[in-house]
C-alpha cells in the first residue's frame, strides 16, 4: 500500500495518515514532521528551513526531495508507506517518479477554506515529542498536557492566522495543480473532510476502496 495524501494545510492529512498507518502497519512519511524535528534539534537543515516555514513558504524542492529520498530507502518503507505533505510541487512529483517510486492512490482530502482557518486556530502540538492535538476535535486528557509524554502543548508558530493565509495561498498556487497531475495519471481519489475525525476516516476508506 503506497499512498500520497494531498490537501490544504489543516485539512487533517496528519490525523488520517495516522489512522491509515496503524491499520496497514506502514510508516507515515511526513515532511512537515521531519522538518519540525530538525528544527527542534537545531540541525543545519532545521536552521535553513526555519526562514521559510516561519513565513508560510515552502522549503526549497532540492532540500525536501533529498530527505524523502533517503527516508524511502529505509527498510520499513518496503511494505508500503503514506506520504503526508510530499510531493507538494510539480517538480517534487517529477522527482518522486524519477526515483522510480510508483504509488497506488493519491488521496486528496478536501475541506472548505473557512473551516481550515477555524481549525488551525485550535491545533496544538507537544513541545517535547511532537504529538498533535486539537482543542475541540482531539483534546488531550489534561488541558495543555501531552497524553504521551506529559510535555507542554503549544501552538505551532506557523499556525498563526497571518501565516495560515500565506500557506493557503502557497497551497493553491503550488500544490493544488498536483490534483490534475495525478488525475491525468488516473490515480486521484477524493474524500471530503467532515466535522468528526471518524466520519472523515469513513470517507477516506470509501475513497480508497477499502473497509
Ligand atoms: P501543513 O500540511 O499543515 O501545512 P506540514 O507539517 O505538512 O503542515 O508542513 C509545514 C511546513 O513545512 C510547510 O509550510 C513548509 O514550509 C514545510 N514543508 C513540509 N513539506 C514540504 C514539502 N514537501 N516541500 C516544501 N516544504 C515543505
Ligand atoms: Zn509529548
Amino acid at each position: 500500500m503506497r499512498i500520497i495524501l494531498l490537501g490544504a494545510p489543516g485539512a487533517g492529512k496528519g490525523t488520517q495518515a495516522e489512522v491509515l498507518s496503524n491499520k496497514y502497519g506502514i510508516p507515515t512519511i511526513s515532511t512537515g514532521e521531519m522538518i519540525r524535528n530538525a528544527l527542534r534539534q537545531g540541525t543545519e537543515l532545521g536552521k535553513e528551513a526555519k526562514q521559510y516555514i516561519d513565513r508560510g513558504l515552502l522549503v526549497p524542492d532540492e532540500v525536501v526531495i533529498e530527505i524523502v529520498k533517503e527516508r524511502l530507502e529505509d527498510p520499513d518503507c518496503q511494505k508500503g508507506f503514506i506520504l503526508d505533505g510530499f510531493p507538494r510541487t510539480v517538480p517534487q512529483a517529477d522527482a518522486l517518479e524519477k526515483m522510480g517510486i510508483t504509488v497506488d492512490k493519491v488521496l486528496s482530502i478536501e475541506v472548505a477554506e473557512e473551516k481550515i482557518i477555524e481549525r488551525m486556530s485550535g491545533r496544538r502540538q507537544c513541545s517535547r515529542c511532537g504529538a498533535t492535538y486539537h482543542i475541540i476535535y482531539k483534546p488531550s486528557r489534561v488541558e495543555n498536557v501531552c497524553d504521551v509524554c506529559g510535555g507542554e502543548l503549544i501552538m505551532r508558530e506557523d499556525d498563526a492566522p497571518e501565516t495560515v493565509k500565506n500557506r493557503l495561498e502557497v497551497y493553491r498556487k503550488q500544490t493544488e495543480p498536483l490534483k490534475k497531475y495525478y488525475e491525468d495519471k488516473g490515480l486521484l481519489v477524493v474524500a471530503y473532510g467532515q466535522e468528526e475525525v471518524r466520519d472523515t476516516t469513513r470517507e477516506v476508506f470509501k475513497a480508497l476502496g477499502v473497509e
